[in-house]
This record gives C-alpha cells, sequence and structure tokens, in this order.
C-alpha cells in the first residue's frame, strides 16, 4: 500500500478546537463510539482524503445512530477508497473489533469457485422458502454513495448499464432506473423481495446516502429475476443471485458465474473493482468489506426460535439473523432471514458453507422439536 501521506490532503476548512467539535457519545453503543476518543479526534480532525472526506463524514451515522433494534451497528463509512488508509487509527480496530480479531497485518482469502461447496443443494424447502447470496462491489476512482458527487453517481450508473447490457443467455437482463418507475412498480418490486427499500433506514439517511434520491439509483435484473443488480445504493453495486426454495448450491454457482462476468465486462471499460490483499472488496460499510457477501434463506423456524438456546446457536454457527423485511425488520410469525455473520477473514465459499451447514442443522432442530424430542445432543460446537 502507498504511504499515507499520498492518500491524505490537508484540511483548511476553519473549525473549532476538538474538544468544541466532539461529539457525544456518552450514550452510544456502537463499534465506532467504542474506538473513537477525543485524543483521536484531534489527531483525525486535521486530515481529508484527496476528495475531501472528513473525520465527521466518517462517523456522522454513527453520532446519530447511538444504537439499532436488532443489530450492533458500525456506526462509521467510507467515502472513498482511501478513507480506509486515511483514518485507520479509527478504523483498523473498528475492523478489527467487528471481524473478530481481523489485524492491519492479515490478508483476505477469495474463493469464488463453487465446485468448492459441499452439498447445499438439499435444503428442505418445507422450511427453506428462498435462498440468496449477494455482495457488493464498488468501482476504483468514484467516491462511495455517503460522498460522491450527482455527476459521479450518474457515471458509476451509465457504466454499469453498459457493462450489464452485455450479459446474455440466463443473464440477459434491463435496467430499471428508479426516477421512471411509478411508485407501484416499486412498491411490488420491494415487496417481492428484489428491491433496496426506499431510503427510509436512519442508518442510509444519516451516512449522506439518500442525497439526491431516486436520482442515479435503479435495479437490473433478468427475465426471471434470479439474477439483479442494485446501482447506486449503499454500494455502488449489489450483486445479487436468487430463487425460491432452498437450493443453495445453484445460487451460489449463479452469483459466482454472473459476478466474474460482471468483473470482466467492466474490465473492458477500463474499470476495476476497489481491492486490495488486506481489505478484500472495498466497500461502503466496514461491516461489509472482504467478501462483502450475505448468503442467507427464509426460513421457517417458529419452535426452534423460542428456544432458550436460540441466540446460543446462532453464534455457535457463525450466523445472524434478520426479519424478512430486511435489516430493519423484526421477525414475523416464526420465519426468519438467517444469513452468515462474517464477511472477513474467510472466503465466500466457507461462509456460504457455514450457512448451509447451520441451516441444515437449524431445520434439523426444529423437526425435533416438533415432535417434542430434544435438541441436546444436536448443539454445535464453536465455530
Ligand atoms: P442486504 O444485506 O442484501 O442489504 P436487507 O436485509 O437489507 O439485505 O434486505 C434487502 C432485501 O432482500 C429485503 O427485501 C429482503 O426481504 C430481501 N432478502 C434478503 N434475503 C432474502 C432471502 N433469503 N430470500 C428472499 N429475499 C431476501
Ligand atoms: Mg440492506
Amino acid at each position: 500500500m502507498e504511504n499515507i501521506t499520498t492518500k491524505m490532503a490537508s484540511l483548511s476548512i476553519k473549525k473549532l478546537p476538538a474538544e468544541e467539535e466532539y461529539p457525544d457519545l456518552s450514550k452510544h453503543n456502537n463499534y465506532m463510539a467504542k474506538v473513537l476518543t477525543l485524543d483521536m479526534y484531534k489527531k483525525l480532525q486535521e486530515r481529508a482524503t484527496p476528495n475531501g472526506f472528513t473525520i465527521d463524514g466518517v462517523i456522522q451515522t454513527g453520532v446519530d445512530n447511538p444504537g439499532h433494534p436488532f443489530i450492533m451497528t458500525v456506526g462509521c463509512v467510507a467515502g472513498d477508497e482511501e478513507t480506509y488508509e486515511v483514518f485507520k487509527e479509527l478504523l483498523d480496530p473498528i475492523i478489527d473489533d467487528r471481524h473478530g480479531g481481523y489485524k492491519p497485518t492479515d490478508k483476505h482469502k477469495t474463493d469464488l469457485n463453487p465446485d468448492n461447496l459441499k452439498g447445499g443443494d438439499d435444503l428442505d424447502p418445507n422450511y427453506v422458502l428462498s435462498s440468496r447470496v449477494r455482495t457488493g462491489r464498488s468501482i476504483r476512482g468514484f467516491c462511495l454513495p455517503p460522498h460522491c458527487t450527482r455527476g459521479e453517481r450518474r457515471a458509476v450508473e451509465k457504466l454499469s448499464i453498459e457493462a450489464l447490457s452485455s450479459l446474455d443467455g440466463d443473464l440477459k437482463g434491463k435496467y430499471y432506473a428508479l426516477k421512471n418507475m411509478t411508485d407501484e412498480e416499486q412498491q411490488q418490486l420491494i415487496d417481492d423481495h428484489f428491491l433496496f427499500d426506499k431510503p427510509v433506514s436512519p442508518l442510509l439517511l444519516s451516512a449522506g446516502m439518500a442525497r439526491d434520491w431516486p436520482d442515479g439509483r435503479g435495479i437490473w435484473h433478468n427475465d426471471n429475476k434470479t439474477f439483479l443488480v442494485w446501482v447506486n445504493e449503499e454500494d455502488h453495486l449489489r450483486v445479487i443471485s436468487m430463487q425460491m426454495g432452498g437450493n443453495m448450491r445453484e445460487v451460489f454457482t449463479r452469483f459466482c458465474t454472473g459476478l466474474s462476468k460482471i468483473e470482466s465486462l467492466f474490465k473492458q471499460k477500463n474499470s476495476a473493482f476497489m481491492w486490495n490483499e488486506h481489505l478484500g472488496y472495498v466497500l461502503t460499510c466496514p461491516s461489509n468489506l472482504g467478501t462483502g457477501l450475505r448468503a442467507g434463506v427464509h426460513v421457517k423456524l417458529p419452535k426452534l426460535s423460542k428456544n432458550e438456546k436460540f441466540e446460543e446457536i446462532l453464534t455457535k454457527l457463525r450466523v445472524q439473523k434478520r426479519g424478512t423485511g430486511g435489516v430493519d425488520t423484526a421477525a414475523v410469525g416464526g420465519i426468519f432471514d438467517i444469513s452468515n455473520a462474517d464477511r472477513l477473514g474467510f472466503s465466500e465459499v466457507q461462509l456460504v458453507q457455514m450457512v448451509v451447514d447451520g441451516v441444515k442443522l437449524m431445520v434439523e432442530m426444529e423437526k425435533r422439536l416438533e415432535k417434542g424430542d430434544r435438541i441436546d445432543d444436536l448443539m454445535p460446537a464453536q465455530k
């Protein structure tokens, strides 16, 4: 990596002394608030990335959102690729903490070969309603959604439309700009779980990611909506493979094929994805670094989720739960979104494997509980 000074601009905006600018974090419970100190702020206040992103831009979302009802949030975002280097004193310990002991010297491994996945084609569809794998990708040379200009955002959109239009076969599809959709069309896509929510999440709003909405945002998908790309939501690109039922293997295989095609199409347009050996794929939220991958299923677990061991089981299997309406929703009727908790330090294949094995075990436990049987002997060891 280049020397930090080559990535840093000095900041000439007039500010009051750090003591007077420092946010009140006394009621906060996010990773940023755990790490940031006045001394650190004092030092970082003097810096900016070459694109002019500052420490206040990095932490704003975490200042405005002391906590979240369902997940422990990171509380900061990157505004450009250089953010992770320029503000490393803050971001390295957050990344370490959020990703379970990931050190600044650690190297990330990528494995997008679906042949390395064991099984995954036989999750019981009576319980597993749908399967999905998503990741994010950022296009080098453009600021990230918290800090990009309108023009940059439109340029990312234009580039994406051009690149994606070359996909063919099963992956052939079309781009739908948000601003050309009716409210009803948009709501239908959201309700069917294909499209990102309207910018209602305070996490997104405070991070500056909803500026100019819906300008430059949209969704590209193939004809049967099994391969989708979100443009300019939280990341430049979110690449998604999904289908009904429990064949995660098929979903992951399509994900890998589509993703590698997309990467080469962007390369043909002289655009590379942000990536480095240490952080893997560089994305807006530090929680998504590395693989950026979230493999998940919507799964019926009405009995297991009421069991006193449920939380412990999730932790041990290294998976997390969400509601089926997305990260900001609670589960309804015992149906959960169960996905890998990690992004960094494990390869894509390893993460999907954890979800496949974990969900299989949880479904087995659910069946036992239905019959009134015990599940003690099925309790997993810490992965
Ligand atoms: P992401 O991490 O991809 O941003 P969110 O939790 O914000 O995920 O959800 C985004 C959308 O994707 C929501 O509409 C959600 O219902 C849908 N979704 C997530 N996982 C699945 C799944 N396994 N099956 C169907 N839809 C899903
Ligand atoms: Mg989301």
